[in-house]
């Protein structure tokens, strides 16, 4: 018989799959412009023009067995170097090439952090509204999910019911901020409270407490609210980062671990790392865009379309009576449903060809998720269609 949890996970599309499937087919049917798609994270933002120019120099000038070959598992030494370099001049701490590991994105990085972190049936600490995938990459990595709830009206973390979730088997918290799908940024007043309760911890049963901090949005900020560095704050911490957003790259598999070399036995969970990316099959990252990623290290797609977007969205859907948090970073609105239930608003909002995602798999319940990482105009369009759905549910 073959994996059965396997065969189911690939069985069971994740629902925001399902619905991107959907608009495909209705938008065959019906005419794209008539879809108002909001399911999906894809950049809609172009890569910086830096990007494509630095391909195709690459391309045109350096050896081409080079440029395509194996690189070292961990990545090639002058890429690490040059994200160590980025690190250290942009948040002030003291990383080398030895503590970076090039990966295929967040997600291999954030596979690859578990695997290298967990044993068997230890507990990782998620906070709720969050990234559904964790689960997967957790339970593959042999653990348990442990859900702490937000603090309903800001989604800042609740610091009481994060103190009650940790037990002697806590291994990692992972944090993301700005957060997929609220969009919040936890303030440095939560991150330092956080990282207080940690240490605390960690102390109290004996064994360090890791923090993953998953950071594919950290370059998508629309305020001057500051994301802080968690190298900075906590010594054992794993960041996990990619370029899927900051560089428009999302299919081209780019990202890094950095393992902080203040980590208890930082030099054996480096190692435990490489092990974990060898286990899982990743061999190395793609060596043309290490070269990309060496060359355009402090590049960041230009985020003022977002912004525009997520003020035009944000303005209407609240003068309709809708509700939601104002996101200060990533692409995504986190709107209460008005009957406190997702999935029926998510039906609604189809018979008026708008596509959300419902978001009680976040582990809040009665949300959705507005991805505006899309053409101005599908906003702009679609804009009717929200008004109509507000008037039936007699917000307006
Ligand atoms: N973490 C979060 C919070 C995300 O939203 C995503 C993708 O949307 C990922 C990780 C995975 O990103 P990547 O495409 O770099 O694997």
């Amino acid at each position: 018989m073959i994996n059965q949890k396997m065969l189911e996970l690939g069985s069971k599309r994740s629902i925001i799959r399902e619905i991107f499937e959907y608009s495909k087919i209705r938008a065959n049917e019906i005419g794209k412009e008539n879809v108002f798609d909001f399911s999906l994270g894809n950049p809609s933002v172009c890569p910086p023009q830096e990007i494509s120019d630095c391909i195709i120099n690459l391309i045109k000038n350096e050896n081409p067995t080079l440029l395509h070959g194996y690189t070292s598992a961990q990545g090639d030494q002058t890429v690490r170097e040059a994200v160590a370099n980025s690190v250290k001049s942009r948040f002030g701490c003291d990383v080398s090439a030895n503590n970076v590991y090039m990966t295929c994105g967040a997600a291999a990085s954030l596979s690859i952090s578990l695997k290298a972190l967990l044993n068997e049936n230890e507990q990782v600490i998620v906070f709720a509204p969050f990234f559904t995938e964790y689960t997967v990459f957790i339970k593959n990595a042999g653990g348990e999910v442990v859900i702490s709830n937000p603090k309903e009206n800001t989604f800042q973390v609740d610091l009481v019911d994060f103190e009650n979730k940790i037990t002697e088997k806590t291994k990692a918290v992972i944090i993301n901020s700005p957060n997929n799908p609220s969009g919040v940024v936890y303030t440095e007043e939560k991150i330092i409270k956080i990282c207080e309760i940690l240490n605390k911890k960690s102390a109290e049963y004996n064994h360090p407490i890791y923090l993953i901090s998953d950071e594919p949005y950290r370059e998508l900020v629309y305020s001057s609210v500051k994301v802080p560095y968690l190298i900075n704050y906590y010594d054992n911490t794993l960041v996990c980062y990619s370029y899927s957003k900051a560089l428009s790259l999302p299919g081209e598999r780019i990202g890094y671990i950095i393992v902080s070399p203040k980590c208890v036995n930082s030099k054996e969970v480096y190692l435990a790392v490489c092990g974990a990316g060898r286990s899982l099959g990743y061999v190395c990252a793609p060596s043309l865009f290490q070269q990309v990623i060496a060359r355009c290290v402090d590049t960041v797609v230009d985020v003022s379309t977002y912004k525009e977007n997520r003020d035009l969205l944000l303005d209407n859907l609240t003068s309709f009576g809708f509700k939601c948090v104002k996101p200060d970073g990533a692409f995504y609105l986190f709107v209460k449903t008005p009957n406190n239930d997702a999935f029926e608003f998510y039906q609604m909002a189809k018979k008026h060809e708008i596509l959300v995602v419902p978001c009680d798999d976040f582990g809040v319940k009665g949300y959705v998720r507005i991805a505006y990482c899309v053409d101005k105009s599908r906003i702009v369009n679609s804009l009717v269609s929200f008004k109509n759905l507000a008037k039936e549910y007699s917000l307006i």
